[in-house]
Formats: C-alpha cells, sequence, structure tokens
C-alpha cells in the first residue's frame, strides 16, 4: 500500500471517529499543531495506554510557520494523531500569530469544551518564548473557566444548545523556556513513540530527507531535538526515572493514597 493511500485511510478513521458524539478524558488543547508533540504527548499515550479517550484541538493551522505549508503540517498532524491513537484531533482554524483572547475567540473554544467534556485540559504555557504560546495558554484557561458558566449559551454544530462544562483541572505543559514543574509525569515507556511523533512534523524539525533548501529555523537544528530529549531526562531525573513531562497547575493537587506517588531513589 502506497503511503498516500495509509494516510487517507488514517484520516478517514479520525474523520469517523469525530463525527461520534464523543466525551473525552484528556483534552489537548495547544495553538499550532506540534506543540502537543513537544509539551505533552507522552502523558497523552500513557494515559491512552490507561484506556482513557484522548484528543487534541489545534487552535491554529500553524500557517506563519517559516518552513511547510499548512497543508504539508495538516498532513503531518493527522500522521501524529495516529502514532498517538487521539480519538479526536480538531482544528479551530484561528489566526496563526493574530488571534486573540477575547469574546469571540473565547466562544469558539468553549464551543469545543462543551462538545467533549473533558476532565483534564492539557494547555500551552502560559508564558514561553514564542507570544502564542502564552496568549494561547491565557484564552484556554478562561475559556475552560467560562464554559463552566451556564449563563453563557452556545450551540453545537447543528444548532442545539449545549450543557455547560467545566474541566476538573487545567495542566499547563512546559514547552520552549523552562519553568519549574508543579509536578512530572513519567513517561518512560513510551518515550520512543512520543519523539516519532515529533519526527511526524518533518518539515518542521531536523530531517535528513525534508527540506534542505527550506530556511533553518529556531527548531530544524538537530540541536533542538537534543535539547527536548535533555529536558524529558531532566525532568524524569527529578524523579529518578528515565524521562517525565513536566506541567504547572494554579489550581493544588490532592491525593487520597501515597500509591500514586512514583518509588525511586532520588
Ligand atoms: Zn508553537
Amino acid at each position: 500500500m502506497s503511503k498516500r493511500v495509509d494516510l487517507r485511510r488514517k484520516k478517514t478513521n479520525l474523520q469517523r471517529k469525530k463525527n461520534k458524539k464523543m466525551k473525552l478524558d484528556i483534552l489537548a488543547i495547544a495553538v499550532h499543531p506540534d506543540d502537543v508533540e513537544l509539551g505533552c504527548s507522552g502523558t497523552l499515550l500513557m494515559e491512552k495506554a490507561n484506556g482513557k479517550k484522548t484528543g487534541v484541538i489545534d487552535l491554529t493551522r500553524g500557517e506563519l510557520g517559516s518552513r511547510g505549508t499548512p497543508e504539508l503540517r495538516a498532513e503531518e498532524a493527522a500522521n501524529a494523531a495516529a502514532i498517538l491513537g487521539l480519538d479526536v484531533r480538531d482544528n479551530l482554524g484561528m489566526a496563526d500569530g493574530f488571534f486573540r483572547n477575547d469574546e469571540d475567540h473565547q466562544r469558539l473554544l468553549i464551543r469545543a469544551i462543551r462538545k467533549y467534556r473533558p476532565e483534564i485540559i492539557l494547555a500551552n504555557s502560559l508564558e514561553d518564548r514564542h507570544p502564542d504560546h502564552g496568549r494561547a495558554g491565557h484564552l484556554i484557561r478562561d475559556a475552560s473557566f467560562l464554559s463552566g458558566l451556564r449563563k453563557i449559551a452556545t450551540a453545537d454544530e447543528e444548532g442545539r444548545p449545549q450543557e455547560h462544562w467545566r474541566p476538573k483541572y487545567i495542566f499547563h505543559y512546559i514547552q520552549d523556556r523552562y519553568a519549574q514543574p508543579g509536578f512530572v509525569y513519567d513517561i518512560t515507556p513510551v518515550f520512543e513513540a512520543k519523539l516519532r511523533s515529533i519526527r511526524a512534523y518533518s518539515s518542521q524539525f531536523f530531517s535528513t530527507v525534508y527540506g534542505t533548501d527550506e530556511p533553518q529555523t529556531y527548531i530544524s537544528t538537530p540541536e533542538f531535538l537534543n535539547a527536548i530529549i535533555g529536558r524529558h531526562e531532566m525532568f524524569g531525573k527529578m524523579i529518578g526515572v528515565r524521562y517525565a513531562e513536566g506541567f504547572i497547575t494554579e489550581k493544588m493537587i490532592g491525593v487520597r493514597d501515597f500509591d500514586t506517588f512514583v518509588r525511586m531513589d532520588t
């Protein structure tokens, strides 16, 4: 089977899943296709392996990226979705670079949150190198709260009124700039699959087969990928495992038993 036919089949399967009314356990939201893969795809893979329903909403098509095209990035995002075993991947079509944290954008996102009713949302960092990340982090946090207010009326694709819904937790994944995590998630068993999901974006990151005539960017060098691996090792070391992802939480996390804790010598 050719690669292209295979890809089309993956897309059709994703579309079929997308059209079903679906409640998700974990919804990761990101401003650019590839943010989720860099920031929290290991956690999505682990949760999927634990039998949870997982999905991704990309806010934009990353059309301002210096390399590749929006069409190619959409193909890459579909490929990455298949690697992550996502139940859903949507794109809200906001304007890369120019979207705002205002009422129109909040309402668009509230509709998506109410559609999938996730228990936990994983969001861009509240502050990062790329200003889109911080602005998206605030937009996602605000829309997640507003989604829980019953007096904000929204309708689904068929025009039916939606139920209000507030996720229990918003966790911000740490992407480019270092931030002290509130907790780290052991992703050692799925780290190779995480790297594969990042490499699915061959137009964006270092590749020996793609884009030798395209401009090099901050993220397209081999050093960038090495730094990503190093960051995960560093978070892993904090809890005595090989690789981990770090998250920031504004809300306190509570536990009912100590079994939750990773028992390693650190
Ligand atoms: Zn980004």
